[in-house]
């Protein structure tokens, strides 16, 4: 069977007939998890790219393939674009914690497996107009014929067996209700592809087969939904991952198909790990592994759902098996280890900023120039261009994107902090704060301030504040036997004789406030360290928190009242007098 010869279709740019039309550009993600740093970032350019130019941005969520989508994930990446202020002018409704609501519009539905009616209208449009066809091809005879191209080192390409059957015979086993596919009928010639970021590049005759539009289950590929849609909702600027580069020239043939305007491509470089691999959910399974072979573990820590022996074993034997996301986080707090952030809402948990994770994932294929490393939302919608996007994969620089959160904690206002730093544990360590009054949580967030580079640190690095007094343990490092059972040199008390001659004068305290705390400790430090606190301090700290790095002893003694910091200092006398 011959191709029917025709024109070479090319991509036209601004030229092609909607010059003048206000700049559209959508993002249009499956629903498939949680939203990816790599679709975050592209979100943010077609965002900055329409809103720069007094355009649109449209949020379209790509539903048609049954087996991955859940309405749930597309919940989680409305929440995680809002989150970093990215706005969509039109799209899925969704109420914004702001109480605004976000989304809507003349376009919809905005969800794909809404629009089926549209899609089925187009397709028969294309079938009465001879330009696709409805296929009958089992998966088996498929398969054979791709293993034959393969056996005979051909690349395979569909064979158009399906245009042998006369009409009649189609229509006979479309009654018969024999499953079908439709196929788009791709026209012989190059296809040149004009990509503002790649430049132009011209995929030879025979590239593109006739590929599948509508799957047997009734719905459109992704490659006909997306056509159909760019086109209705009157998308100008297609801005999306290298990955579809090639997707785009079977777009092209659909839109001239179905006379359709062509919008500007342009498509933005993978994020890569530095090492050059994929981002991938798989970066988290890989550190646990590697932790649970540094811990020596032979079975599953205890208490974790879903994760059984035969999991377990499944798991550990075979690299290609992942945990799901929640079995995934509650094996890496048993094992006391970071996972990789992969998504939005890991870097969110993390205690990210949203304003320097947009502002570092701008920098992932983008630069203004002049070295200009930081800036807000507002500075990438005013200066982000495609002439400045980088052809090459960007690696992702995970401690660059840690100095910059240090930088910006550290910056902000002391009032925003508290805020900020509330809010995270409130979500994420809701034990915190039922266990502190509102004024000791500020002692511990005044003290934090300057030393967090995220705003987990507070919580992770204070675990001696919701650790029951009974269930705290002493760390078992040099630092912690320096400060309470090694004597010095000069044959001054160790740091537990220290402790143990300062109880008393705690115990005498009355108002459990840090300077009377202070007042009693100096009564002791002046009689017997030449007034210097610090020999009281830190056998102190080791006494109440189990470890050497705390807020200023005196605040953390306020903190932990009294009763508690008698306890603790009860039970290291006694651990360490053993
Ligand atoms: N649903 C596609 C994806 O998530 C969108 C591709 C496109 O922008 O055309 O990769």
């Amino acid at each position: 069977m011959t191709q029917t010869a025709n024109a070479s279709v090319s991509a036209g740019s601004e030229g092609s007939g909607h010059a003048k039309a206000t700049v559209v550009t959508r993002f249009a993600p499956s629903p498939s998890g949680h939203l990816h740093v790599g679709g975050a970032r592209t979100a943010l350019f077609c965002w900055a790219f329409a809103k720069g130019r007094g355009g649109k941005f449209l949020l379209r969520i790509e539903d048609t393939d049954q087996k991955r989508s859940s309405d749930a994930a597309s919940v989680g990446f409305l929440k995680d674009l809002e989150w970093l202020g990215i706005r969509w002018d039109e799209g899925p409704e969704y109420k914004a914690p702001d109480g605004s609501t976000v989304g809507g519009g003349p376009h919809g539905p905005y969800f794909q497996s809404e629009r089926l009616d549209l899609y089925n209208r187009e397709i028969e449009r294309l079938i009465a107009a001879g330009k696709a066809y409805y296929a009958f091809d089992t998966a088996e005879e498929l398969d054979a014929k791709r293993k034959a191209a393969q056996a005979a080192k051909q690349p395979y390409r569909y064979d158009r067996a399906a245009l042998a059957l006369s009409k009649d015979e189609v229509e006979a086993k479309r009654k018969a209700g024999v499953p079908a596919v439709v196929r788009c009928k791709v026209p012989a010639g190059p296809i040149t592809i004009q990509d503002e970021i790649l430049g132009t590049v011209t995929l030879p005759d025979g590239e593109v087969d006739d590929f599948v539009i509508r799957k047997v289950d009734g719905f459109p590929t992704y490659h006909f939904a997306v056509v159909v849609d760019d086109e209705f909702m009157q998308v100008t600027h297609v801005l999306r991952a290298q990955e579809h580069f090639t997707n785009t020239a079977k777009h092209m043939v659909l839109q001239d198909h179905l006379g359709y305007r062509r919008p500007t491509y342009g498509h933005l470089p993978i994020i890569t790990n530095p090492d050059g691999s994929k981002m991938s959910k798989r970066d988290k399974d890989k550190t646990l592994r590697a932790a649970v072979q540094a811990k020596g573990l032979t079975a599953p820590p205890a208490g974790i759902a879903n994760l059984d022996v035969a999991a377990w074993t499944k798991w550990l034997g075979d690299k290609n098996v992942q945990l799901d996301i929640e079995v995934a986080n509650a094996l890496a707090a048993a094992l006391d280890v970071a996972l990789p952030e992969i998504n939005v809402d890991d870097f969110k948990r993390s205690g990210y900023l949203p304003g320097v994770l947009s502002n570092f994932l701008a920098l992932n294929g983008w630069s203004p120039g002049e070295n200009r490393e930081k800036f807000d939302l507002a500075f990438i919608r005013e200066h982000f261009n495609l002439d400045r996007v980088q052809k090459t994969p960007a690696k992702f620089d995970r401690v660059k994107l840690l100095a910059f959160n240090c930088d910006a904690i550290t910056a902000l206002p002391r009032e925003d902090y508290v805020r900020l730093v509330r809010a995270h544990g409130e979500r994420y360590y809701p034990e915190f704060l039922t266990k502190l009054t509102p004024d000791q949580f500020r002692m511990l967030a005044d003290a934090s301030h300057e030393r967090s580079k995220t705003l987990d640190d507070l919580y992770r690095s204070n675990r001696w504040v919701v650790v029951t007094d009974e269930a705290l343990v002493w760390e078992d490092s040099k630092n912690v036997k320096k400060a309470v059972v090694d004597k010095s040199a000069d044959g001054s008390p160790s740091g537990l004789e220290r402790l143990r001659a300062v109880r008393p004068l705690l115990e005498g305290v009355t108002d459990w406030t840090a300077s009377s705390i202070e007042a009693a400790v100096k009564t002791y430090a002046d009689a017997h360290c030449e007034g210097n606190l610090g020999k009281v301090a830190q056998p102190l700290r080791v006494g109440v928190t189990g470890g050497t790095v705390s807020p200023p002893i005196f605040d953390t003694l306020a903190i932990l009242g009294k009763a508690s910091t008698l306890r603790r200092l009860d039970r290291c006398l006694e651990h360490f007098a053993r």
